[in-house]
């Protein structure tokens, strides 16, 4: 059995090396744990041999073959718990994050695929993250494009949000910023603030550069610039 605090390093690892698409720094690994260096340090020679990670000193940290399914399968339990209590507990879906974050160690795979059966095998969690499949598939996953990379006049379609912060989800919801909701970009500012007009009517909101760079999103019409 790993313990939570591993199962999170794990699931951390997965995350940062798919973003940089390389090996994971252990000072980007400390920043993201919001723990010092040696901490980052000792835990990745206990998670080395057992095998979970492949680390070498200054070169950094990836997961093995064996690390791997066991991230998949607790961001698995994080996304099917999140869906279940925003779709049949009434939580908010700014409030989720945190709860899922306790819950995910606590589940078995099976009490997984029974809220995955109940839900109707669901595709993605309440942020638009894609939700692993009972064999860890995420191959149908979509990136999306960068909310911050559109044009002027662009009409596109919300794939994605950042799920960690409850201020910046509830903002969104308040202005029907929600994934699959269809805005327009109506200005962006030298500065990088993104103008939005949501087709929900609720008027236009703007979004200051590092939301629109973290908001994943599908072209639906290109203005031709
Ligand atoms: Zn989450």
């Amino acid at each position: 059995m790993l313990s939570a605090i591993m199962e999170d390093y794990l699931k951390a690892i997965y995350y940062l090396q798919n973003e940089a698409d390389d090996r994971v720094r252990t000072s980007v690994l400390a920043e993201y744990m919001d723990v010092e260096q040696p901490t980052v340090t000792s835990m990745m020679k206990k998670l080395s041999e057992r095998d979970f990670v492949l680390y070498e000193p200054y070169k950094g940290v990836e997961l093995t073959d064996t690390g791997v399914p066991i991230a998949l399968e607790i961001i698995r339990h994080h996304r099917l718990l999140e869906r279940y209590l925003t779709d049949h507990l009434e939580y908010d879906w700014a409030e989720v994050h945190d709860e899922a974050d306790r819950l995910e160690h606590h589940i078995s795979s099976k009490f997984a695929d029974r809220i995955a059966e109940q839900l109707g095998q669901p595709a993605v969690d309440p942020h638009g993250d894609p939700i692993p499949t009972a064999n860890l598939d995420v191959s149908g996953a979509k990136d999306g494009e960068r909310l911050a990379d559109h044009q002027v006049g662009d009409s596109v379609q919300i794939v994605r949000v950042p799920d960690t912060d409850p201020d910046l989800l509830r903002y969104l919801s308040k202005h029907g910023i929600l994934p699959g909701t269809v805005v327009d970009v109506v200005e962006i500012a030298p500065f990088g603030m993104v103008t939005l007009d949501p087709d929900s009517g609720d008027g236009p909101v703007a979004l200051p550069e590092e939301v629109a760079c973290s908001i994943s999103t599908q072209s639906l019409t290109q203005s031709s610039h």
